[in-house]
This record gives structure tokens, sequence and C-alpha cells, in this order.
């Protein structure tokens, strides 16, 4: 089996770009960069982890974002008899984060990531891997970001104890390439 990725907001922007419920009812939340709501979020982690082609080897990447999040996974893990192996903490530099989120533009076609500052395109505007077309995600303008920052400060940095009293948390250093930040994850 590979390893799935599963990105919760991966999963929301494809439903806002096809214009399904889910993705009408997360739209507002997430354009100004706020949590949507656990039910939407418990559903679709649920709808994933029950497919039954679902891999049993999987990295969720953006949730649990919060601490009602993560007391329904662990209820829904127990449902299906699997435990978590590991927490990944990934740890940058709060000057960092906002420099790789402001400049950050994301291919329409295969979601590919760059940075007009640190990692640009070779042509402007366009994937190096795909040809797609590049933009910025609303939620990467300054204004959202600076919400998005809070809210992970208010909801999100609380999970940091709950994983680490468990002994489930690994701390990675994100402040590297991205080779290396990779290398460390697996
Ligand atoms: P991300 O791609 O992980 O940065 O997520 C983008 C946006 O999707 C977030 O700012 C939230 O609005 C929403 N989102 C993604 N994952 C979650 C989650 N686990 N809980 C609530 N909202 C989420």
């Amino acid at each position: 089996w590979q390893t799935a990725h599963i990105s919760t907001g991966e999963i929301l922007r494809a439903a806002v770009k096809n214009g399904t419920e889910l993705g009408k009812m997360a739209q507002e939340h997430m354009h100004k960069g706020n949590l949507v709501p656990d039910s939407l979020i418990l559903d679709i982690i649920r709808e994933t982890l029950t497919a039954p082609t679902f891999s049993p080897n999987w990295m969720m990447d953006g949730f649990p974002r919060n601490l009602a999040q993560a007391e329904a996974f662990d209820g829904m893990l127990k449902d299906i008899h699997q435990e978590l192996m590991a927490v990944l903490n990934v740890d940058v530099p709060l000057d960092l984060l906002i420099e790789r989120l402001v400049y950050r533009y994301s291919c329409r076609n295969c979601s590919a990531a760059y940075n007009l500052k640190l990692n640009p395109p070779q042509s402007e505007g366009v994937c190096d891997q795909c040809g797609g077309e590049l933009y910025q995600r609303k939620d990467d303008q300054r204004e959202s970001v600076e919400n998005r920052l809070q809210v992970y400060q208010d909801q999100t940095q609380p999970l940091i104890d709950y994983y680490e009293s468990r002994h489930l948390l690994s701390t990675v250093n994100g402040n590297q390439p991205i080779e290396k930040v990779k290398e460390e994850i697996y």
C-alpha cells in the first residue's frame, strides 16, 4: 500500500471549485481564514477512513485543527481498530511562515506550490511541473494570513500538549529546504 495523503484543505478547495454543497458551506469560512465547522470536517474524515479502497497507511495534513476534532478522531480510529503512530509538528519561525504564505502561488491544475521570493517558477504564472496556471489562494492574502495565524494560536496550538502528553508528538524542523523537511518527515 502507498501512503495516502489526506489534506482537508485540498478536499475543501476542490469542493469550492466544483461548487458542491460542501464547497458552498465552507467557502466563506475559508476565505476569511476561519475554521470550517467541525461537523463538515468530521464527515469528510469519516467518509475517507471508511471508504473500501482506503489505504491502511495514511497521513492527515491539516487535520485535526482543534480539540473537538482530535477527540472525535480518537473515537473514529477506535471504531476501525487503528491507532495513531505519530503526530508531526512542522515548526517554522513566524516571520518565515508569513513570507511563505503571502508570496505563495499554487497551481490550479496539480496544486504544486511556489513562492515568488523563495522558490519562483521558471516562467511567471506557469507551473514548472504541468504547465498549469498559478494563482494566489484568497486565504494567502495578508489579511486572511493574520487571522489564520491567530486561529492557529487559539485553537490548534493546544493540540501540541494534547499529543505530547500521549508521547505521540515529533517536532520536525520546517526551517530547511523542502527536500530536507521531506527527509525528516519520512
Ligand atoms: P489548509 O489548506 O490546511 O491551509 O486549509 C485551508 C482552509 O481550509 C483553512 O484555513 C480552513 O478554513 C479550512 N480547513 C482545512 N482543514 C480544516 C480542519 N481540519 N478544520 C477546519 N477547517 C479546515
